[in-house]
C-alpha cells in the first residue's frame, strides 16, 4: 500500500474485485478513495463503455473519473476472456463466501450487499 500525498498523479487502489458470473457479464472493483477513507464501487456493466463509479465525479458530476478510466483496460481484460469461452466457463466456485455476494446499486450510486 503506498499512498501519495501528491494530487498530480492519482493512483487507483483497488481493494477487491467482483466477477459476476454468467450470464452477467459484470466486474465490480472496489477502490479506495484518494483521501484513503472512503471506498467506492467502480463496476462495468456488459462491456467497458457502460461503467458507474461511486465517486462524486461520477455520482454528482456525471462525469467518467480516472477510476473508470483506470480500471477499463481490466475490465476489457475480463470481457475479452469470458466471450470464447462462455459455454464452458460455468465453473463451480473454490471458495462460495467472498466472491459471491450479490451486489446492488443502491439509489445514492454505492453498491451495498443484498442479504
Ligand atoms: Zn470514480
Amino acid at each position: 500500500m503506498k499512498k501519495q500525498a501528491t494530487t498530480t498523479a492519482k493512483e487507483v487502489t483497488v481493494l477487491n474485485v467482483y466477477r459476476f458470473k454468467a450470464p452477467l457479464s459484470r466486474i465490480c472493483f472496489v477502490i479506495e478513495s484518494s483521501n484513503g477513507e472512503d471506498q467506492y464501487n467502480c463496476c462495468f456493466n456488459g462491456d467497458t463503455s457502460h461503467a458507474a463509479c461511486g465517486c462524486d465525479r461520477f455520482v454528482k458530476g456525471h462525469k467518467e473519473c480516472y477510476h473508470i478510466e483506470q480500471l477499463r483496460g481490466r475490465a476489457q481484460e475480463y470481457f475479452d476472456s469470458r466471450k470464447p469461452a462462455q459455454a464452458e466457463q460455468v465453473v463451480a466456485p473454490l471458495h462460495s463466501n467472498v466472491a459471491e455476494h450479490t451486489l446492488e446499486t443502491a439509489p445514492s450510486g454505492r453498491l451495498v450487499p443484498m442479504r
